[in-house]
C-alpha cells in the first residue's frame, strides 16, 4: 500500500514505476544537492534572468542547471548552476529545454542563441 499513490487521474500508479518518475529525480533529494542549492543561493541570492532580461532584482527560489543535464550524472554533478525565481524556472528555462534553443534577445533585436531558427536560415520572417 506504502508504494501506491494516485497519479492526477486518479488512477493508482506505483511511485516504484520508471515512468512514473525519472530515477535523476531522486538526485535532487540527496544530502549533496541541497548543500549545492544552498550554497548557490546564498552565493547568488537573485534570478540571473530576470537581471539579464530586465535589469530586475528578484530573489531567487530555485537553482537551475545553466546547461539541462537530462539525467547525465556527471552534468548533474559538475555542470554550471544559475539561481532563478520560480517563473523563469518554469518558464523560459523550459522552453529551451523543449524548443533546444533560448529566445533571449540581445540589445540589437537578433536572438542570441547561435541556436536559434532566425540564424539557421529557415525560420520564415513573417514578410516574405
Ligand atoms: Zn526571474
Amino acid at each position: 500500500m506504502s508504494e501506491l499513490t494516485h497519479d492526477k487521474m486518479g488512477r493508482k500508479v506505483s511511485l516504484l514505476s520508471s515512468s512514473y518518475k525519472k530515477p535523476e529525480d531522486a538526485w535532487y533529494l540527496r544530502a549533496w544537492w541541497l548543500r549545492q542549492r544552498r550554497f548557490q543561493l546564498e552565493k547568488e541570492p537573485f534570478c540571473a534572468m530576470c537581471w539579464s532580461d530586465r535589469k530586475l532584482i528578484t530573489f531567487a527560489t530555485e537553482v537551475d542547471h545553466i546547461e539541462p543535464h537530462k539525467g547525465d550524472y556527471n552534468k548533474f554533478r559538475l555542470g554550471k548552476l544559475q539561481s532563478l525565481c520560480a517563473s523563469h524556472h518554469q518558464g523560459s528555462k523550459k522552453f529551451e529545454e523543449i524548443r533546444g534553443y533560448s529566445k533571449a534577445i540581445g540589445p540589437d533585436g537578433t536572438p542570441l542563441d547561435p541556436r536559434h531558427p532566425i540564424h539557421s536560415g529557415k525560420a520564415p520572417t513573417g514578410r516574405g
